[in-house]
């Protein structure tokens, strides 16, 4: 591709980041969260929905995300209910995953990014808590998938930019920050490899000149800075030659592949609704008090950007 093309567009690209929250017990369970044990034993009835149990919220999550919320000048919703966001996977046992679709924990804020530039705001959409899904495990030769429900209801939250990010540079350096932010806080310990720290990177095209946002494709879970890198960058070169050969971009979610340096689609993306999402009748809303949020605040460390 000629500069010449690449110049006549602009990449736009927001983030939807996952940070596993440290705690000693899942989002709604006493079941432990530790990483690396052996496959079905951080379980309980609950964690596998057997009929009758009932989710109980750890206050610790609650607390984790209201400081990251604080950290990035976020408002901090003050009464907060649950929503299940129901869909089928074989590595849910519930048939939905426990979110905050209506209600999130955190609304707005930025994180502050370096760039070449100078200093960079980037405006963030919400912050929410949710529960992780457990793992499908495809071993070869093995015609069965097994799975291991482990990971299931390890809380998360999840951070989603405004589409504001114009380069890969950009989104990598705010990445990098979230990840150095989560640390401070010591909220998350910020590990891709293990995946306690994921991304999901939105990507579109749009021409100069133009003002409306282009379709966007959604790339799962990258687990490196340098993959999301190199999966924006491989998006920018395929959407840029189908727009320049007349042909439309289809809103869907696709993999990166890492030995190819490829993505390639997974499915197309769910229309509006399908989740059908409602409030969780078994959870009682959170209302975060005056005295209690004061509380969270005075247990704020010095963050980076105020040393
Ligand atoms: P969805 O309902 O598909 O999840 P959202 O509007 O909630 O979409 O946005 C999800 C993520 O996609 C956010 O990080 C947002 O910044 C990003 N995003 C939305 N529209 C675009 C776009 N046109 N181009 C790039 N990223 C976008
Ligand atoms: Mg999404």
């Amino acid at each position: 591709m000629t500069p010449e093309i690449r110049d006549k567009y602009t990449v736009v690209i927001g983030l939807e980041v996952h940070a596993q929250l440290l705690t000693v017990s899942k989002i709604y369970t006493p079941d432990s969260t530790a990483y690396g044990s052996p496959p079905n034993t951080n379980l309980s009835a609950i964690t596998l929905a057997h009929p009758g149990t009932l989710p109980k919220l750890n206050k610790k999550v609650v607390e984790h995300a209201i400081k990251m919320g604080l950290a990035c000048d976020s408002d901090i919703s003050r009464v907060q209910i649950f929503d299940r966001k129901n869909y089928f996977y074989p590595d849910l046992p519930k048939g939905y995953q426990l979110t905050q679709d209506r209600t999130p924990m955190c609304v707005g804020g930025y994180i502050t990014i370096t760039t070449k530039a100078g200093n960079l705001d980037i405006p963030l959409n919400r912050i929410h808590i949710e529960e992780d899904a457990g793992k499908s495990i495809h071993l070869e030769n093995e015609t069965d998938t097994l799975v291991d429900f482990n990971r299931s209801g390890v809380p998360l939250i999840e951070i989603v930019t405004e589409p504001s990010i114009r380069s890969s540079e950009a989104a990598a350096a705010l990445l990098a920050e979230i990840r150095k932010l989560v640390r401070y806080l010591e909220i998350c310990d910020g590990n891709m490899e293990e995946g306690s720290l994921r991304c999901d990177v939105n990507v579109s095209l749009r021409k100069l000149g133009e003002s409306r946002l282009g379709t966007k494709v959604e790339i799962k879970n990258m687990n490196s800075i340098r993959n999301m890198m190199r999966a924006i960058g491989y998006e920018t070169r395929r959407q840029i030659a189908l727009l320049e050969s007349g042909e439309s971009i289809v809103q869907e979610t696709r993999m990166f592949e890492v030995e190819t340096g490829k993505t390639y689609g997974m499915r197309v993306k769910e229309t509006m609704n399908d989740y059908r999402y409602f409030p969780d009748p078994d959870l009682s809303p959170v209302v975060i008090s005056d005295q209690w949020l004061e509380q969270i605040k005075a247990e704020m460390p010095q963050l980076p950007v105020e040393l």
